[in-house]
């Protein structure tokens, strides 16, 4: 059974500077770890990712780095809806994709299309035609009229994307003429590559952050076993408040809110998430919400189908998910 907790209430207004807070590694007791934790940041996936790893020499933590931004920029050359040769792009131009069952593409797809269908279309991996009529795309920001945000709608649906097997195992993708944005899942399932790709390579301590999808391994200090990470509160008025309980090894959480990405017209804020049955960004009183979860592309795919979805109707969605926690935090 999955567990949600409702924060306190607060004005609107304000933004925060990163969704997610992790609280940094303490320092080694005396004696026990003489290498120091290393912390990196860099731009990437129109974001910031950082890795904070301990243990690690001052070599094999840029090993560790190296690791991360391969993985970052390897599932941003496949999946991101900006970059002009990548599978999500080739399909939107209408071509049919012959991807690899178990790769990027044919992984993240399967597990959208999942929590499409879990969400009742809450979460809908084809919302891109919405996204652009509201200015998210380029342009100038500005309410769509009732035709546009009809044409948008007429266009979306996750039941058009459809993945075929085929005879030497790839899988066939077809959109059915809709358009695919991986945006609200890419980046959990980039930080699933890194993480892995430091453990195959032997790293034990550490926590990844890619704009406020974090995973952790191992233990932030010899002497204490779980990490702490803070959410920030939506408003920016308030001190940043704990997630309902700390990461265990292998966790992830994410956090999905309107204060950081949204378009502003006419004086007022509209989030960049989108409710696919309406066409309308959501407005339901929600600052934020973050989901634990088993995995970071879990992580990320809940939070924004609970955005959507509000505390009630997601009471439903959680229940029906093992291992994941999620604390909403109301405007
Ligand atoms: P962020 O990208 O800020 O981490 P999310 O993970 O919640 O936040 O993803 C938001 C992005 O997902 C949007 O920018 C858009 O590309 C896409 N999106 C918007 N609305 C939906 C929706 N209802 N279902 C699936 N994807 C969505
Ligand atoms: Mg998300």
């Amino acid at each position: 059974m999955g567990n949600m907790l409702g924060l306190a209430a607060v004005v609107a207004g304000g933004i925060a500077l990163a969704l997610l807070l992790p609280i940094p590694f303490s320092r080694p007791s005396p004696g026990k770890v003489p290498v120091s934790p290393q912390s990196f940041s860099w731009p990437v996936m129109g974001t910031v990712a950082e890795l904070n790893i301990r243990g690690a020499g001052e070599k094999a933590a840029e090993e560790a780095r190296a690791l991360a931004g391969d993985a970052f920029r390897l599932v941003e050359t496949n999946l991101s809806v900006f970059v002009a040769d990548s599978l999500v792009a080739r399909l939107n131009r209408g071509e049919n994709v012959r991807v690899a069952a178990d790769g990027p593409f044919a992984t993240v797809a399967r597990f959208a299309l999942e929590t499409a269908e879990a969400s009742g279309g809450a979460f809908d991996p084809t919302v891109n035609p919405l996204m652009r009529v509201w200015g998210f795309r380029g342009g100038i920001p500005a309410v769509p009229s009732p035709a546009a945000l009809s044409n948008a709608l007429a266009t979306v649906g996750w039941r058009r994307l459809i993945l075929s097997p085929t005879s030497n195992g790839d899988l066939l993708t077809s959109s059915g003429g809709a358009e695919v944005d991986f945006g609200a899942i890419a980046k959990g399932y980039a930080v699933d590559c890194a993480y892995d790709a430091l453990v195959a390579n032997g790293f034990t301590n550490f926590l990844i952050n890619l704009g406020g999808n974090i995973r952790v391994c191992g233990s932030p200090a010899p002497d204490r076993a779980d990490w702490n990470i803070a959410v920030r509160d939506p408003s920016g008025r308030k001190p940043p408040s704990p997630l309902p309980r700390p990461l265990r090894s292998g966790e992830a959480v994410a956090t999905s809110g309107s204060y950081e990405r949204f378009v502003e017209i006419d004086g007022r804020r509209y989030s960049h998430i989108i409710d696919p049955r309406t066409g309308l960004p959501v407005d339901n009183g929600l600052g934020s919400v973050s989901v634990i979860a088993p995995t970071a592309m879990e992580a990320d795919a809940c939070s924004t189908a609970l955005f959507v979805l509000g505390l009630k109707a997601g009471a439903a969605f959680l229940a029906a998910r093992p291992g994941c926690t999620a604390a909403f935090i109301e405007q």
